[in-house]
């Protein structure tokens, strides 16, 4: 019987964005405290726990200050230093564990880790020097894809190799960095599936949500996707597997991309709440936040029934480009949700916030959270 963390008590969270937000607005909702830890002040997380700690990672003095303080701890980002995450654990008890982030915080080590298991995922071959990558080339063809193997996130790092003469540029390009050469996948649509573990092995899933991206970044997410039952079932299973595997506590997300003649292979793994899970927040019986910190308090699991079909559209900073955009205009949809991180540099390409909407269909979903996001931006522009 997992020991359970009850209301009341403080829950440690490493990084302090907007995934850390989300579920610090659910763990306050459930009568918890929120103490986050990051080298930042200020930030989406901090702004909504009770307490923020701005300290480097490596200071593991004050790792241990923290860790000590709290009654349970998790992460809603993947790269903090394995040190640290052993340092906290001397003294309070860390899910997901040290060891499924040391293996997703690199691609290799993730990619090894979901083929020996024999789950499907792209040729690869691990990238050290250039022979490596002219070897790779020659095996897997182009195109392909050449990825740093650790601190990647939304195409950061990453090189389309198109023609053999491209090869040396894109070596040069990885500035010393280990990395994976994976196959070029020509696939149909990129799909997830959001689900939760608990530390009975109680286990709970958002079915399969379809994302598209823009320039490597999520852009539009919905569900239920355009997937036929074998797929949907598949994936799930793929899914549950993996946690299983990993031994996994926490919420997971599995990213997917699904080929033309319906195969699934695992693009990667992310160890916490996703982006494409956030229309959970608005549209589900319970969110994947919550589910996050039901499953590292050791609680039930709750239902992930939607209320009906739904859509995520991602706000990045570009939308502030002409001007503050208009948050009323866009709000003109009742149906329509907006959730803001706090943060208050608006880079492009930089995760500002989401539009949510619920209709009768994914499609409609999908046209509501687009409609709202080009009012605000054309919005933005008249505004100047
Ligand atoms: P990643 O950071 O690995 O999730 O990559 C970001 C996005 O780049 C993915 O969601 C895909 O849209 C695209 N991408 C990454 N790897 C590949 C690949 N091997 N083949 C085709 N597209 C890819």
């Amino acid at each position: 019987m997992a020991k359970q963390v009850l209301p009341g008590s403080t829950i440690g969270v490493f990084g302090s964005g907007q995934l850390g937000r989300m579920f610090a607005i659910e763990a306050r909702k459930l009568g918890y405290r929120v103490h986050t830890f990051s080298p930042d002040s200020d930030t989406p997380t901090g702004q909504v726990a009770d307490i923020e700690t701005s300290s480097r990672y490596d200071d593991l003095d004050a790792v241990r200050n923290f860790a000590a303080s709290v009654d349970v701890i998790t992460f809603e980002f993947e790269n903090v230093p394995s040190a640290t995450v052993e340092a906290a654990a001397e003294f309070t008890a860390v899910f997901p564990s040290g060891e499924i982030l040391h293996t997703t915080q690199n691609r290799l080590r993730e990619k090894t880790f979901l083929s020996t298991n024999g789950f499907p995922v792209a040729e690869f071959k691990p990238i050290k020097l250039i022979d490596d990558l002219h070897r790779a080339v020659g095996k897997l063809g182009t195109p392909s894809v050449l990825k740093t193997a650790g601190f990647g996130y939304d195409g950061k790092g990453q090189t389309k190799i198109s023609a053999i003469g491209e090869i040396e540029s894109a070596f040069s390009a990885l500035d010393g960095r280990d990395a994976v050469l994976e196959s070029f996948v020509d696939f149909e649509k990129e799909v997830s599936v959001v689900c939760t573990r608990g530390q009975d092995g109680e286990f709970a899933h958002y079915g399969v949500i379809e994302n598209d991206h823009r320039n490597h970044i999520l852009d539009i997410s919905f569900a239920p996707a355009a997937v036929s039952e074998k797929v949907f079932n598949e994936a799930i299973r793929i899914a549950r597997d993996i946690a299983e595997t990993l031994e996994y506590v926490g919420t997971l997300c599995v990213e997917f991309f699904l080929t033309k003649n319906e195969k699934l292979l695992v693009n990667e793994l992310a160890p916490r709440p996703h982006n494409s899970g956030h229309l959970t927040f608005d549209a589900c019986v319970t969110s994947q936040f919550e589910q996050q910190l039901r499953a590292v308090c050791g609680l039930p699991l709750g239902s992930t029934d939607y209320y009906s079909p739904a859509a995520m559209a991602n706000l990045l900073g570009d939308i502030w480009e002409s001007g503050e955009p208009d948050w009323g205009a866009a709000l003109g949809d009742p149906s329509v949700k907006i959730h803001l991180y706090g943060k208050s540099e608006q880079r492009p390409g930089r995760k500002m916030g989401h539009i949510t909407a619920m209709a009768n269909t994914a499609a409609e979903a999908v046209n509501a959270v687009g409609n709202a996001r080009n009012v605000l931006a054309v919005q933005a522009k008249l505004l100047i």
